[in-house]
């Protein structure tokens, strides 16, 4: 084992919990950028993912190092911010393999929610480990501001109607955690860290505790899950977004999960025409602290190994679907085995939704999002049926076949639009041939939208 344990690949972190707990606030903090305030209504949309280098967690857990016994053993950490529905889906299916651990956020005024216990099931049910962030532990009564400060040490400096309100929050949330049959405790106290889950206080507004939660997941990962973050040189790299960047042309914006990628390589991509198959021609990375969403330059890579978030240059992709896996063509690899594993996860999904003859037709972004947005049209009350659904902007063609619907169920004529762009040719024929189309950048606004225009055509 020694010898696998010193090459450890850095462990992908996912932040789960609530609307507005405050998870993108959080990391807003580590990195110290403002990406929060950029975001339609606050929620994150697109899945984005944060280098954090070894050096920088250094930096910020220096504090805590000498009393926790603390050693740096990990190359870095790469954190993944959710929105709050695909979080779901990711965790669900490919994804689960893509978290390593995860940072459940509880705002310590409300204690558990609805997504709360939503990201708790499928945490349990994946065994995925997990540490509780209790934010906005500043909005205690009178908290006094101790910038960027262990939690212990800001707890010291505050009067004792503050400790009691924290200890008050803190005993009502651990409560609540054992009525999800889960034992939680003040990570500081925490005599058992495999049964018990840790809770550390933080304020992503001021800083407090967030080296504590900085220190806790570098502990917990190298410490319990040394094995599974060896480095292994077999290729797991998804598909987050294709973006077209100006003097770059088409890139894809990629999660490498294991393995590495190298400049030259041919690759076999999922698109929405069929299997794709490409040479890589830049592989590129923001600088270390900044989001892949946030423009500037970028490091260019010979080779790149796992764990990063990684934008891929190649020709041909286009239409790559977000959410797939990318294979690397191997000496002695059959492409077309290859062409049909790739396009396995797409096909399967859209094989099981034609089946049904009468319903709305879908159109989202990722693959991701699709997945979210039909589970969620499935599991609500009632269910909204659907009858075909597709990835990427609406097109005329799409707005002709969810036109066949009217000729039954005049109300299914309609398209679900879910964080992506309309043609104007689609929506000139959608207005000439009566289809409905509704869009949204959050999902439950895009169901909000039917349910009010099913309940209007029914009086
Ligand atoms: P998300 O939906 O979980 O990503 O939550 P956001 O990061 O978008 O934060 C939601 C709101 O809570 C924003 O208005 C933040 O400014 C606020 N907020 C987040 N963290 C804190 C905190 O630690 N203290 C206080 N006082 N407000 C916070
Ligand atoms: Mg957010």
């Amino acid at each position: 084992a020694a010898v696998s344990e010193d090459n450890l690949r850095s462990p992908i972190c996912c932040i789960m919990g609530h609307v507005d707990t405050g998870k993108t606030k959080l990391l807003d903090n580590i990195r110290k950028t403002k990406v929060q305030d950029a975001e339609a209504g606050g929620i994150t949309q697109q899945i984005g993912a944060t280098f954090f280098p070894v050096e920088a967690i250094k930096q910020k857990t220096a504090a805590l190092q000498k009393t926790m016994n603390l050693q740096y053993k990990l190359p870095g950490l790469l954190v993944i911010d959710t929105p709050g529905h695909e979080s779901f889906t990711n965790l669900r299916s490919r994804g689960s393999s893509l978290c390593d651990i995860a940072i459940l956020v509880v705002d310590i005024m409300h204690g558990l929610e609805p997504q709360t216990l939503e990201s708790l099931r499928l945490l349990r049910a994946k065994r995925a480990p997990f540490v509780v962030a209790l934010n906005k532990i500043d909005r205690c009564y009178s908290w006094k501001t101790c910038p960027d400060s262990p939690i212990r040490d800001a707890l010291a400096q505050q009067n004792e109607h503050v400790i009691r309100e924290f200890e008050d929050r803190a005993k009502k949330i651990m409560v609540e955690f054992a009525e999800q049959g889960l034992n939680a405790e003040v990570y500081w106290r925490n005599k058992d860290l495999g049964r018990t889950v840790s809770l550390i206080p933080t304020s992503a507004i001021s800083g407090e505790g967030v080296p504590d939660m900085l220190m806790m997941l570098t502990k917990l990962t190298q410490e319990r899950m040394s094995k599974s973050l060896a480095f292994v040189d077999i290729l797991q790299c998804t598909v987050l977004e294709v973006k077209v960047i100006e003097g770059l042309g088409t890139t894809i914006d990629t999660i490498l999960v294991n393995g590495s990628l190298s400049e030259g390589q041919t690759i076999v991509v999922c698109t929405l025409e069929g299997p794709v198959v490409s040479t890589i021609r830049s592989l590129l990375t923001p600088h270390p602290m900044k989001e892949i969403r946030v423009k500037g330059e970028y490091i260019h890579h010979q080779t790149i190994k796992a764990a990063m978030g990684v934008k891929i240059c190649a020709q041909g992709l286009e239409k790559a679907v977000a959410g797939t896996q990318i294979h690397v063509v191997g000496p002695d690899d059959d492409i077309e085995e290859l062409k049909d594993a790739v396009m396995s996860d797409l096909t399967n999904i859209l094989d099981s939704v034609q089946a049904t003859k009468r319903g709305v037709m879908v159109q989202a972004s990722t693959l991701g999002a699709l997945e979210a947005l039909l589970e969620f049209l499935r599991t609500c009350d009632p269910p909204i049926p659907v009858a075909c659904v597709n990835i990427g902007p609406v097109h005329k063609k799409d707005v002709v076949r969810a036109s066949v619907q009217l000729e039954h169920n005049k109300e299914y004529a309609t398209i679900l639009a879910f964080d992506v762009k309309i043609q104007n040719d689609a929506n000139e024929l959608a207005t000439e041939l009566g289809v409905r189309i509704f869009t949204a950048d959050i999902i439950y606004h895009l169901f909000d939208q039917f349910t009010a225009y099913m309940d209007n055509i029914k009086q």
